[in-house]
Order: structure tokens, then C-alpha cells, then sequence
């Protein structure tokens, strides 16, 4: 399919313009950075992983009546989307204390939440996308009130959906991040879920080990990415048993002791 003009290149993705008006063609790079662009690197295979987790994940909570800008995948790297009117803000949903809520608060690494919890940041790499409450959304016309409640209401059934399904293949969805765009049907103002949701996006633990398979293991140098990507879309039932995505590597070889 033939793709447009660059309409904006993030971090992780690219944005061309799609074959017809309000369509768009959204490209997986294997890009991956942390800290604002501070520590960067190129994990080879994971933007062929996170295009088939997100159009899994976004295909099933289509199909539980909540809107998505995902057409369709087109091919290994790229999916056909609708173009939204992207809200500035990223909606994060906990389960299990990790991350920048324990650093912020000094909760206890890996507490339990006794419901989920919604958190809102203004998406702006150069402020660091800032921690804020509703009363500044709602002042800073980021998004109207009536907007607000129904994506809450979106985030906790999609979060519902999502722990149930990893839970399913022995996983913990311990936190996440969303984001929403604005879309015209029939001169109706609609919400759409835009962006992706992948291990780029999400916080996932194995349930026995708590083995992290998601990017933290980019942020923490844990090593072994996209072989953690490959096992949640295993998990998933998306890529066969034996697939192996990244390239093989071999080591140098090494002088066996056949005594020991
Ligand atoms: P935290 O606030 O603890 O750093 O992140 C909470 C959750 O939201 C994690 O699952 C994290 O991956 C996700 N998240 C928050 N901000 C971003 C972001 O700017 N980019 C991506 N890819 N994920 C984010």
C-alpha cells in the first residue's frame, strides 16, 4: 500500500498519511528510548512484535464495543489506522505498585492496589510529560469533562479485559499506558483508543516467577528484550511455538572442558 507524507515520527512509531482521506499508516520501528531520548538503542525484532501484540490486544477490545483507530494490520511493520485528533494526555492504569508511583510516594515496590488506579500525564517530552490532576485537564482544555468520565470508564473495562487475558497465560498486567484521540462518525464527535498497546507499553510479570517481559528490561539493562516480547505474543497464541524473530546470534566459541 502506498504510503503518504510523514505526518509525525515518535520515538517508536512513524506516522505517514494512508491511502484515503482521515486514514493513516502507522509504522513499528525497533527503536527503543528511555528518559526522554537520554538512552537509546535499537532492539532488533520488536517493532515486527509490538505491531502484532497491539493489533491482537486493540482487535479484541474492539470487539468489546470500545472504539480503536485500528483498521487493519497491513504487514509485518505497518497497520492501516484511523487519523484521530489525539488527546495530550497519557492515561496510566495500575494494579501492582512499580515505577514512578513507588519512587514518587515510597510505596512499597510490588503492593498490591486495592482497585485500579488512574493516573493522567500531559504528554510533553519537553516538560518530562508531568504527573497532573483532572482539575488541570479540565482547565487547560485538554479534555472536556463528559470526555474524561467515559475514557475512566474505557480505561477500567479495558484494563478488566487485558488482566483477565494475560492472567489467562500466566502473566500479571501490573500497570499500563493509554491514550485516546477525538474522531468524526456521521458529524458525532467519537472517542477512539489510538497509540498501541504492547511490552513498550505495559508493565507485565510473569505470575511464578515475576520474570518482567516488557520494557523494563530495556530501562533496567536486564538484557534478553525482545526474547521477553517474543514470549508474551507466544503466550498470546500469536506467533507460533518456534518462531524466532530476531536474528540468531552466535556467541564466540568457547573451549569445552570434556573433564569437568
Ligand atoms: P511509570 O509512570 O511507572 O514510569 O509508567 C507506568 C506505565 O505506563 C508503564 O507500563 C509504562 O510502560 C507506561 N508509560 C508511561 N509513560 C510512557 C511513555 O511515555 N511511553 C511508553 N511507551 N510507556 C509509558
Amino acid at each position: 500500500m502506498n504510503k503518504g507524507k510523514k505526518l509525525y515520527e515518535g520515538k517508536a512509531k512513524i506516522i505517514y498519511e494512508g491511502p484515503e482521506k482521515g486514514t493513516g499508516i502507522q509504522h513499528f520501528k525497533d527503536d527503543t528510548t528511555e528518559f526522554n531520548n537520554l538512552k537509546k538503542s535499537t532492539v532488533e525484532g520488536k517493532g515486527v512484535l509490538n505491531n502484532r501484540i497491539s493489533e491482537h490486544i486493540l482487535n479484541n477490545i474492539n470487539q468489546i464495543g470500545i472504539k480503536t483507530h485500528l483498521i487493519k494490520r497491513l504487514n509485518m511493520r505497518e497497520q492501516l489506522i484511523k487519523l484521530v485528533e489525539i488527546i495530550p494526555l497519557e492515561f496510566i492504569v495500575r494494579n501492582i505498585a512499580t515505577g514512578s508511583l513507588t519512587k514518587r510516594l515510597g510505596i512499597a515496590d510490588g503492593t498490591v492496589l486495592s482497585k485500579p488506579l488512574i493516573e493522567y500525564s500531559y504528554k510533553n517530552d519537553e516538560l518530562g510529560d508531568p504527573l497532573i490532576a483532572k482539575e488541570h485537564i479540565i482547565e487547560f482544555n485538554w479534555a472536556k469533562e463528559s470526555e474524561l468520565n467515559l475514557i475512566n470508564e474505557y480505561c477500567l473495562r479495558i484494563n478488566d479485559f487485558m488482566q483477565g487475558m494475560f492472567r489467562g497465560v500466566g502473566i500479571k498486567l501490573v500497570d499500563f499506558k493509554l491514550e485516546f484521540g477525538r474522531s468524526e462518525n456521521n458529524g458525532e464527535e467519537e472517542i477512539l483508543l489510538a497509540d498501541e498497546i504492547s511490552p513498550d507499553t505495559c508493565r507485565l510479570w510473569d505470575v511464578i516467577s515475576e520474570k518482567k517481559l516488557d520494557k523494563d528490561r530495556f530501562r533496567k539493562n536486564l538484557g534478553n528484550v525482545v526474547q521477553a516480547y517474543q514470549e508474551v505474543a507466544r503466550r498470546l497464541g500469536i506467533i507460533h511455538e518456534d518462531s524466532n524473530i530476531s536474528e540468531v546470534k552466535f556467541g564466540k566459541p568457547q573451549v569445552v572442558d570434556l573433564k569437568k
